[in-house]
């Protein structure tokens, strides 16, 4: 698939107008390149993105393995299944969804130290992604106890009006301040704005610069 690199640059400028509208100056990017091709994770580079994000296993590791040494940071930020875990551990940079203490083990043996965000559900919507929010300090607890590091939570906001998804984006900004935390990952095309508003750090945004994903296909994981 031809990607069109200015076309990116463009959207990225764009997205950073965005951002700096709503004073997020200081607001990492990650690229979601869900669903398209490696070609994508090019041009998100080509156009100076150093972040990027994938959902699935197998398709993080088709893409991004052929990086070798010089890839940009890879943020896992889809369901994580633990057998999953130690195939991706040499390409993952930061675990952004980490949600039980079922993956503690498998990312403690995870070497250098894994570091990971904890996922937190903020909108108590079934189906969402996420440990509840009271149960983020034991969960960050477990976590500390086996080495790994705790850079910061993470969530996806509610499905909705972008308004609506505020009071969970408020919440997670409370729990991360609680904890002493320096990251605070909210906000994807759709909801950024409010997610800067309220403290998002980190910003995980997919159609705002690479258009609409082709259709999902079926995946093996
Ligand atoms: C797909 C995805 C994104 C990006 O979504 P866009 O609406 O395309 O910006 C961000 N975060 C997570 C967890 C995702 O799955």
């Amino acid at each position: 698939m031809a990607v069109d690199i200015s076309l990116v640059g463009e959207r990225l400028v764009e997205l950073r107008r965005r951002i700096a509208a709503v004073g997020g100056d200081g607001v990492t990017v990650v690229a979601v390149t869900k669903g398209f091709g490696p070609e994508v994770v090019e041009a998100a580079v080509a156009v100076g993105l150093d972040d990027i994000g994938e959902n699935y296993a197998q398709e993080l590791l088709a893409k991004l393995a052929g990086f070798g040494e010089d890839r940009p940071r890879v943020h896992f930020i889809g369901r994580l299944q633990s057998n999953k875990i130690r195939s991706m551990a040499g390409v993952v940079d930061l675990w952004q969804s980490i949600d039980r203490a079922s993956l503690v083990e498998p990312l403690a043996k995870v070497w250098p130290p894994a570091k990971v965000l904890v996922q937190v559900n903020v909108s108590d919507e079934p189906g969402k992604g996420g440990c509840a929010p009271g149960e983020v300090t034991a969960l960050v607890a477990r976590l500390r106890e086996r080495e790994v590091v705790v850079e910061g939570l993470m969530a996806v906001g509610r499905t909705g009006p972008p308004e609506s998804a505020r009071p969970g984006f408020r919440l997670l900004r409370a729990l991360v301040d609680d904890l002493g935390l320096p990251t605070c990952s909210m906000g994807m095309t759709d909801d950024l704005e409010v997610a800067v508003e309220e403290g998002s750090t980190m910003v995980r945004v997919g159609s705002a610069l690479f258009g609409p994903r082709p259709s999902t296909r079926a995946r093996a994981n």
